[in-house]
């Protein structure tokens, strides 16, 4: 297991639609284990295998001390919304308030390729949306009002990480990906 770094908003692997996991191996069961432990390092509430760099469809979460994964998710949302702040470990002190379904059910896989279902509500559900968004290279300022965007981007080019980022001559991508939830499938 390793702890890896989390790629930080600008890195163009967070806008991108990540793929479907189609061999469930060793690989993988290595994957969900460095995102555990990555995610328990920094810590966080969840993480998507895109913040490490890998553009799989897998995400861990760890809410209210319990720790799942899920592989190639599907969600079932519902109408009722809940509000509340959320961040982001790839939105380093960012925290702003974010519309979301209140339950989630969620289809998919665990590491050995049975197939699961994990049904949330409140903060499960909460992590369940923002980490399968990571998926589809949605990121979670793309959920928030049109006031609070504009403030959390007057945020993020002020924020040391951004900055750094920018001066080491990373690729930095400052556009918002479009609300489109079509993801490739191969
Ligand atoms: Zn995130």
């Amino acid at each position: 297991m390793s702890i890896l770094p989390i790629r930080l908003f600008g890195d163009p692997v967070l806008t991108t639609p990540a793929t479907e996991v189609i061999d469930f191996d060793r690989q993988l069961r290595k994957l969900v284990k460095d995102l555990t432990q990555t995610m328990q390092d920094a810590p966080g509430a969840g993480l998507a295998a895109p913040q490490i760099g890998v553009s799989l469809r897998v995400f861990v979460w760890d809410v209210d001390e319990e720790l799942g994964h899920l592989v190639n998710p599907s969600l079932d949302l519902s109408d009722d919304m809940q509000e509340g702040e959320e961040g982001c470990l790839s939105f380093p002190e960012l925290r702003y308030n974010t519309p979301r379904s209140m339950r989630v059910v969620a289809k998919g896989f665990n590491m050995y390729g049975d197939p699961v279902t994990v049904e949330g509500s409140e903060l499960l559900a909460r992590a369940i949306q923002h980490e399968t968004d990571h998926l589809n290279g949605i990121v979670f300022i793309d959920r928030l009002s049109d006031e609070n965007r504009r403030l959390a981007m007057a945020e993020i080019r002020k924020s040391d990480w951004f900055i750094n980022a920018q001066s080491s001559g990373q690729n930095i991508q400052m556009k918002i990906s479009p609300h489109k939830n079509s993801h490739l499938r191969k």
